[in-house]
């Protein structure tokens, strides 16, 4: 059986490498919280720009409310004022129909099944035709750093939209080495938007039940 990989480990050795320092970065951030911990850590390696691309999330009220988050942390960073690169922003369209479109038939699928990979495929793909376009070196995502989100296949499907845009995917768990604990109290120091659903509405109506049957 083939050996599982560690993308957090090879990620680590990409950022030993000299030669790839202050190369420049394009990652789709899923949201606030989740980016907090990426960017801290990657800011001072990476020439970093976040592309936020979500057409999953299911009302556009919540969709700017993310966005607004995601600014406001990138501002807060870029004053730090500690040497790390400055990160920069692009706002990717928000289409909601296209995520509909495509979770035709994978409706009832849960949380981490084929609805979800269709769902990561879709918002990589666009990251990595934008990486292509502003001619980035590495692309990648924040969504390695939720512990609901399995990494291999993250990682898989980014490699192969890397394939096929012709951009070198970026591996990553970021959860790994206290990750997600640190993206959690940076959250808090942040005081930022923390939504207790993925994003999408299936995903929001999973949730209600869960919460449901928690309370009865
Ligand atoms: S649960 Fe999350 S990852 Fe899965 S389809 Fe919905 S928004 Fe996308």
């Amino acid at each position: 059986m083939a050996n599982k990989r560690n993308y957090q480990k090879e990620l680590d050795d990409l950022m030993a490498d000299s030669s790839n320092k202050g190369k420049r970065l394009l990652i789709h951030a899923c949201c606030a919280p989740c980016s907090s911990y990426c960017l801290l850590y990657l800011r001072s390696f990476f020439r970093v720009t976040v592309f936020y691309y979500n057409p999953n999330i299911t009302e556009e009220a919540e969709y700017r409310k993310r966005v607004e988050e995601e600014k406001r942390l990138i501002s807060e960073y870029n004053k730090l004022g500690d040497g790390a690169y400055e990160i920069f922003y692009i706002d990717g369209d928000y289409e909601p129909s296209k995520f509909y479109e495509a979770s035709k038939g994978l409706e009832k699928e849960p949380e981490g099944g084929k609805r979800c990979e269709m769902c990561f495929a879709l918002r990589l793909r666009r990251t990595g035709e934008v990486a292509r376009e502003g001619d980035f070196d590495f692309f990648t995502t924040t969504l390695t750093i939720s512990p609901l989100k399995n990494a291999e296949t993250l990682n898989k499907i980014g490699e192969c939209m890397g394939e096929l845009v012709g951009v070198r995917w970026l591996p990553s768990d970021f959860k790994k080495k206290g990750g997600y604990q640190q993206s959690i109290e940076l959250s808090k120091k942040y005081d930022l938007y923390r939504q207790d659903f993925c994003g999408c509405g299936f995903s929001k109506a999973e949730r209600a039940m869960a919460k449901e049957e928690i309370n009865r």
